[in-house]
């Protein structure tokens, strides 16, 4: 049997993961076992039948269509930067490394190693191989940037805080053991972070020992082996040049190599020890349901495929996972702690089985209060004062943008959100707004800079008149304007004014300590929740909010999401005119959609 890096990353996931894949390819033709140390009956008998037939149930339905294979649509959008991330690597490492390079977006032309193990044939392609006299260096790519690395830190002897990787006088991030070689416990411990394979830098540190371990179980050499992550510079910012096709053109400095030679090292035991494990569960393949924990990476752009499969018993509302703040888990009278996955595990599945005695942060206990009553709750002083300082005309405002891995336009920096939106709802006075007649919208219909003709635009609606400026979930709004603050001088004290009018209507229900503590609330009630709703889930989000207040929803629109939204803006070159018109008015429709639904939230809230 043949594992590449990224089935071997799946099997160490746990116990089940092997079986479950065997019976997803499989299909009936699948030999697993329901115990760890299968007679051959267990593995062709009846009862064994039966529990793949009911596990493939879950997998394929009626028509054999895969029911785990989930379309991205994002991801497909991303791809070609992806790749082109790739081409400009290995021109980065070419310049500056010289020798043979061998490197390639067509996996069967990259480097290619394999090691046999107990008759299993572990592999791995290399993104990036250079070799010269003395060193062979190891390159894999990553579509992500460096500032999760640099922003990891921990205290010196001296007590002050300092960055784990430092750049070395070459430009290449290293860790400070490897510069300076001075460590303390706490530097292990941020060590012992990156050793994790399910941290969100510590991911990409397996993928690359992977590499390492079956590499050097393969081949003989006396040179020196170097192991680098490759990945974007998050300090590379785009000075706008672009070539005759109107290309945007990157310096090198676009990727930032960090040396993990002797992270990969220290890795070797643990991927040894995963090996043994995999192919222990591979000679075993027990399907049997396991614990959910991290290993299942919930939520997660790697969240596990068999998610549906082993979360089926969880109840899609009002689980444990409602729960605001519940990844702290909870604690019980006695005071001790119990983490959300060891309940789940011990079948405590719905937010009613948590005991009321263990809620002890006051949303968890409003939320509470919710699912067994059905009955909402307010806050209403809240709620009125915070409606009490808004100022006339309120602009509702909602921005769409496109979060590219690679800059385009001058002054972007890698996955910078790139402003290509805005809907405008101007309230005149309260309830006082038309859907259609006081809505003003921008969409930047062809992918060149359009940002400076938004921002003129936008700032023709949105006068110097101190009204409010509405948004949902302000961070997001706030940024985009700061940065355009910063690339549009002549513009900025506009910006600047538009920033201080921020007022966030989500605040108005999930409450902030910003917000209210200067309207006379103390510190604990401040931060509390002002609303909340059976139907909300624990989700604040104005998709969950809406159809709350209005019987207005986003089911049923052509496009009724922000990575629709994004994925059609992307699509739009590649568009025949009539789709285009189609499409463009979807968008249109779309963003209107997200401020005429804070016009409403907010009609009704001051009814409360
Ligand atoms: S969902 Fe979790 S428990 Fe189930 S196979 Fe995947 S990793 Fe294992």
């Amino acid at each position: 049997m043949k594992i590449s890096k990224t089935r071997f990353i799946n099997y160490i996931r746990c116990n089940r993961y092997t079986a479950l894949d065997e019976i997803y390819r499989d299909q009936s033709k699948a030999v697993v076992s329901f115990t760890d140390d299968p007679e051959l009956e267990d593995l062709i008998g009846e009862e064994n039948r039966e529990k793949v037939s009911y596990l493939l149930d879950d997998m394929f339905d009626e028509e054999d269509e895969d029911m785990l294979e989930k379309e991205d649509p994002q991801m497909d959008t991303m791809l070609p930067y992806y790749s082109q991330i790739e081409i400009l690597a290995g021109a980065a490492i070419q310049k500056r490394f010289k020798g043979d390079v061998i490197y390639s977006l067509d996996t069967y032309q990259q480097k290619r190693f394999e090691h046999e193990i107990e008759g299993f044939n572990f592999y791995c392609f290399l993104d990036g191989y250079q070799e010269d006299k003395n060193t062979i260096r190891v390159f894999e790519v990553k579509a992500t940037t460096s500032k999760k690395f640099k922003e990891i830190t921990y205290k010196n002897n001296d007590d002050e805080k300092v960055p784990l990787f430092d750049y070395s006088p070459e430009g290449i991030l290293m860790l400070q053991e490897d510069l300076f070689g001075d460590v303390n416990d706490e530097y292990n411990k941020k060590i012992a972070r990156l050793k994790n394979r399910l941290t969100k830098e510590g991911r990409y540190v397996y993928d690359i020992s992977y590499q390492r371990f079956v590499l050097e179980r393969s081949i003989q050499t006396g040179k020196e082996i170097k192991y680098y992550l490759v990945v974007l510079n998050s300090d590379y910012i785009h000075e706008g040049l672009v070539n005759e096709r109107n290309e945007p053109i990157y310096g090198d400095d676009i990727v930032t190599l960090i040396d993990v030679s002797s992270l990969t090292k220290k890795m070797m035991s643990i991927v040894e020890e995963d090996i043994s494990i995999v192919i222990q569960r591979l000679n075993t393949m027990n399907a049997n349901p396991v614990s959910l924990g991290g290993h299942c990476q919930r939520k997660d752009t790697r969240q596990c495929k068999f998610y549906p499969i082993c979360y089926k018993h969880i109840p899609e509302e009002n689980s444990i996972f409602t729960y605001i703040g519940g990844h702290n888990g909870f604690k019980d009278e006695a005071g001790q702690k119990h983490e959300r996955f060891d309940l789940i595990n011990e079948g405590l599945v719905h937010a009613t089985d948590i005991p009321v005695s263990w809620l002890n942060r006051d949303n968890n206990i409003i939320q509470r209060q919710v699912i067994d009553s059905d009955i909402p709750y307010y806050h209403p002083p809240k709620i009125r004062a915070g409606i009490s300082i808004l100022k006339y005309p309120i602009y509702h405002l909602d921005f769409e943008t496109f979060p590219c891995p690679l800059p385009r336009f001058k002054g972007e920096k890698p996955y910078s959100q790139s402003l290509f939106q805005y809907s405008i709802h101007i309230e005149h006075a309260p309830g006082v707004c038309d859907k259609d007649k006081d809505n003003y919208s921008y969409i930047a219909t062809k992918h060149i800079d359009l940002r400076k003709d938004l921002i003129e635009k936008m700032l023709e609606v949105i006068k110097e008149d101190g009204g409010s400026i509405m948004v949902y979930n302000q961070s997001f709004e706030q940024t985009r304007l700061k940065e355009m603050a910063e690339l549009y001088p002549e513009y900025r004290s506009r910006l600047l004014d538009m920033v201080d009018r921020l007022f966030d209507l989500m605040y108005l229900l999930r409450g902030n300590q910003k917000m209210f503590s200067p309207l006379g609330f103390d510190k604990e009630e401040s931060k509390g929740i002002n609303f909340y709703h059976n139907k909300l889930n624990g989700s604040f989000s104005i998709k969950k909010v809406l159809p709350i207040f209005s019987n207005l929803t986003y089911k049923g629109m052509g496009i009724s999401n922000g990575t629709e939204a994004l994925v059609t803006y992307a699509r739009f070159p590649m568009m025949d005119q009539k789709t285009f018109e189609l499409k463009y008015n979807e968008l249109l429709e779309y963003c209107k959609q997200d401020t005429w639904a804070m016009v409403k939230i907010l009609d009704e809230l001051r009814s409360i």
